[in-house]
């Protein structure tokens, strides 16, 4: 159930500050979908504070009665995702058949999640070493209590859902803060956990606003806050945090590369910088900006990007761009670039057609220029020939920003992937590892800390709880007043023994 969630009408006559609604737009046509209140200080803390209530409820149950609940949602979702694909799509504007997969990628994160949190943080025995050979040692992963979560708009579900579904999952209470471009996204996930856990609409609330609500809940005193975003907010979010030493996880900005060795598949890396570079129009955090090609294979390469981009047309392959500010992003990124001597080898400053953008890809881009610097978040690809892969490695890593990457390479995609600065790498393929549910997910750097998914994302959520208990009484008892010179001596011989070798 949403705290907030009832559509009261637009206030968009008065200030930023004091209106009480927003409107949700389609992106496509600037039509009115709904609105939704902006959530003030005072309702994000009483949603944080119904929260903590709940977690009472939520965190004492066990893993396998939440996994029963978890998994009466996820199936609720499943059963519906055609209306729920249907409302993704009019958001943000992307083909109802990308919203369906984000959807299904979503549900199998869920399931293994709910499914391997008693696996992975339930108490499990440590050996307990030399000194305390008289104890049982065990760890476990409580979790924290009500998690904060502030969303995009680029993957609704997927992206938010990698922390709300794996934080749930290890015993957390849940407040959520969609994007202002999808607002009905995140209330109808509220809404359907309301349905499929009746009695308890406090474990997961929604509550709608703009950037001051998601300001709000960073110090509202949740035990952790999962922010998904740009870096620039992410710095706001930490700094907020920090005042009430909040923890955080950052899942930030990328400007992800794509190498390719001379021995790889030319046509199947040129298929894939141009799904990875345009699907979504291009607004994927993992999605490819940058592509670094082995001389020998560039012509062939470039020919292929050519050939292939031809069919990719936006409003057809893809939709409209979600947030109207970011075509002016784009065009910067594309017009600073053709005239500091790049050239369109497809598309072009004309393919700029707001809402819509064309595919473009750039070739001879001057290594400094904002299209190579900075995250451009739309359907464009730079182009450029290296030596060899030394070359590729090096330019790949020259940015602040580590969020994923790709190579293809006959013999050496394991080798390059290792030593590319990112948090994660598909070889022969893109964006793979996203889909894999026990694979972590998340960046270093300008593109954050942390991670969602598998059980790094699970403990993510959680506490390290250390318990050692006393078996026996031991003659050896190091921690009394007691203990005499002659113990110590014993001592020395034993360590000696143990590691006075090698
Ligand atoms: P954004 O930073 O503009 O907004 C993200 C969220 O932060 C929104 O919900 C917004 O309302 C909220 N917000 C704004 N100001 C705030 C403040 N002062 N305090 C707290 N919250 C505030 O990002 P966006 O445009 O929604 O999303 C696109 C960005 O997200 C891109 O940079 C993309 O790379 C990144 N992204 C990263 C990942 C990842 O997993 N690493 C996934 C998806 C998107």
């Amino acid at each position: 159930m949403t705290v907030l969630s009832s559509a009261s009408g637009t206030d968009a006559g008065r200030s930023a500050s004091s209106r009480t609604s927003f409107d949700s737009l389609a992106p496509a046509t600037g039509k009115r979908l709904a609105s939704y209140p902006i959530g003030n200080a005072e309702q994000v803390e009483a949603a944080v504070e119904r929260a903590r209530s709940a977690f009472d409820w939520w965190g004492s149950l066990s893993f396998d009665e939440r996994k029963k609940h978890l998994s009466a949602w996820r199936a609720l979702i499943a059963r519906r995702v055609d209306e729920f694909a249907e409302l993704v799509s009019a958001e943000t504007g992307k083909p109802r058949d990308d919203a369906v997969l984000e959807i299904l990628l979503t549900l199998d994160h869920m399931d293994w999640a709910a499914k391997n949190a008693k696996k992975v943080l339930g108490p499990h025995k440590v050996s307990s070493g030399t000194l305390a050979a008289n104890h049982e040692a065990s760890v476990e992963y409580p979790p924290l209590g009500v998690i904060g979560v502030i969303g995009p708009w680029n993957y609704p579900v997927f992206t938010p859902m990698g922390s709300i579904g794996y934080a749930l999952a290890a015993g957390n209470t849940v407040v959520f803060k969609p994007s202002e471009y999808t607002p009905g996204v995140g209330t109808w996930l509220a809404d359907t956990f309301g349905e499929a856990v009746p009695g308890h609409p406090d474990v997961f609330q929604t509550v709608t606003g703009l950037g001051d609500t998601g300001a709000a809940l960073c110090t509202a005193r949740v035990g952790k806050l999962a922010f998904t975003g740009s870096s620039a907010t992410g710095r706001k979010v930490m700094a907020a945090c920090a005042q009430n030493l909040t923890p955080v996880l950052m899942e930030c900005g990328g400007k992800d590369a794509l190498i390719v060795d001379e021995d790889a598949d030319v046509d199947a890396a040129a298929g894939a910088a141009i799904w990875g570079g345009m699907s979504n129009s291009g607004q994927t955090c993992i999605g490819t900006e940058r592509v670094y090609v082995h001389e020998k294979r560039y012509d062939q390469f470039v020919d292929a990007i050519r050939r292939q981009a031809g069919d990719v047309v936006a409003g057809e392959s893809y939709g409209a761009m979600t947030m109207p500010s970011q075509i002016d992003v784009v065009r910067r990124h594309v017009e600073d670039a053709l005239e500091h001597g790049a050239t369109a080898v497809v598309g072009g400053a004309q393919s700029i057609r707001p809402p819509f953008v064309d595919p473009v890809v750039l070739v001879d881009v001057p290594d400094d220029s904002v299209a190579i610097t900075e995250e451009t978040f739309g359907p464009t690809l730079t182009v450029t020939k290296v030596h060899d892969i030394d070359e590729a490695v090096a330019k790949a890593n020259a940015t602040g920003y580590g969020l994923a990457s790709a190579v293809f390479s006959g013999k050496r995609g394991m080798e390059i992937a290792r030593r590319l600065r990112t948090g994660m790498t598909s070889v022969n393929s893109v964006i793979t590892f996203a889909s894999i549910p026990e694979l972590p997910f998340g960046g270093i750097g300008e593109s954050g800390f942390g991670r969602i998914h598998g059980p790094d994302g699970l403990k993510e959520f959680t506490r390290a709880k250390a318990i050692s208990r006393q078996r026996w009484t031991s003659p050896l008892n190091l921690t009394s007043f007691r203990k005499t010179g002659r113990l110590t001596d014993v001592l020395v011989r034993i360590i000696r023994l143990r590691y006075g070798r090698g």
